[in-house]
Formats: structure tokens, sequence, C-alpha cells
């Protein structure tokens, strides 16, 4: 792409650094908002500058929060014995928008992928073990996606867990293999959670 301006290119060039935005994308957004009031850009810059400075992860279930503790956990009307295992709080959205878990989450942000260079260490494994052990948490809910590096991860934290005594279900898959769980309707997600299976059962299939 040939720019006739430098600033332009720059502008560009970090625009489609971002998933998903290829250069012709970025260029359009990029003109779109050279077309708006100035004020708009700014709005947006601070908006990420802010976020990026002031954005902290709960420090019970590593949600990303405005606080130290989430809203989730800070609510005393939530079931904190129920656990419920995610990858990303794009998953706590999800399962929120449900309204039908009052339980807890544990974030592990991200799933192990030895293809990624991503083991237990990167992920907040060890903490919610430590849960367990300290005997807060009666049952774990496991609802990773149900790849092959969802699986893993469900397996690996099982096997964490054995002789701890703690309950583990795994939600119900009205969800095909392979779907994320982001894009699972409301209706079925929140039925999956509701008709949450034993663990061991899942193994067996
Ligand atoms: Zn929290």
């Amino acid at each position: 792409m040939d720019f006739s301006s430098k600033l332009l290119e720059q502008a560009v060039d970090q625009m489609s650094q971002l998933p998903g935005i290829g250069k012709r994308t970025a260029l359009r957004l990029v003109l779109h908002l050279l077309r708006q009031p100035e004020t708009q850009t700014e709005q947006l810059t601070k908006a990420l500058s802010k976020l990026r400075a002031e954005i902290k992860r709960c420090r019970n279930c590593y949600n990303i929060s405005d606080t130290e503790l989430c809203d989730i956990c800070a609510n005393p009307s939530r079931q904190e014995d129920l656990v419920c295992i995610v990858e990303d709080v794009r998953d706590v959205m999800a399962i929120e928008n449900t309204g039908q878990y009052r339980g807890m989450y544990h974030v592990l942000g991200g799933k192990i992928s030895p293809m990624d260079g991503i083991g237990p260490s990167q992920l907040t494994i060890k903490p919610l073990i430590e849960k367990v052990r300290d005997g807060k948490i009666q049952e774990i809910i496991f609802a990773l996606s149900s790849t092959m590096e969802g699986d893993t991860t469900n397996f690996y934290i099982y096997k964490q867990l054995e002789g701890s005594g703690v309950k583990t279900s795994t939600i119900a898959r009205g969800i095909s293999v392979g779907d994320e769980l982001e894009y699972a309707d409301e209706v079925t997600l929140g039925r999956s959670i509701t008709n949450r299976i034993p663990f061991e059962n899942s193994l067996k299939s």
C-alpha cells in the first residue's frame, strides 16, 4: 500500500496489528476517525490508555476488574463454595448473561497448549488448587470449550484435585464439540450449567 502520508501510514500500521483487521479495514477505520470530530479520537485513546493503566485482576477469581475484588466476588448473595472454571472474561460474561448461575468463577487466563508454549504454570491453576485445599470449595464446574486444549486443561486440573474431596462436574454439552463458549446461545448455555454432569461421566464418552 502506497501512502501519501507517513502519519497516515503509521496509524494504519498500528490499527492493522489488531486481530481480524487487515490493512484495508485499518485504512477505512483511520479515515473514518479523521472525518469525525477530534474529540472522538481523543475519547477512544483516553479510554484505551485508562483501561491499560487501571485495569486489575480480581484477587480471588482473576477476572478482569476495576477493583481489587470484582463485583461477583464482592456480592454476598453469590454461592461461595460453587466455582465455575472458565478461560477468560468472555466466558464469565456469557454465563452471567444466562442469569442461571449464582456461584463464583475462577478465570484461568487461557488453556494448556504445548503448541503455543502455554503450560500449567502460566495459568492460574495453582491458586485454584490452593483455594480447594483451604476447604472453601464444595463443587467445581469445568466450563472450558470442548477443544483438545480445553479437555487437556480440564483433565490436568481434575488430576490435581484428586483426593481433595471436592465434587467436580462439567457443563452438559448441548454445545457441539469445538464450539467456543462465548458463541453458545444463552438458553442452551444456561440449561447446560443447570444440567451439569459429574466430570467422571464425561471421561467415559
Ligand atoms: Zn472475582
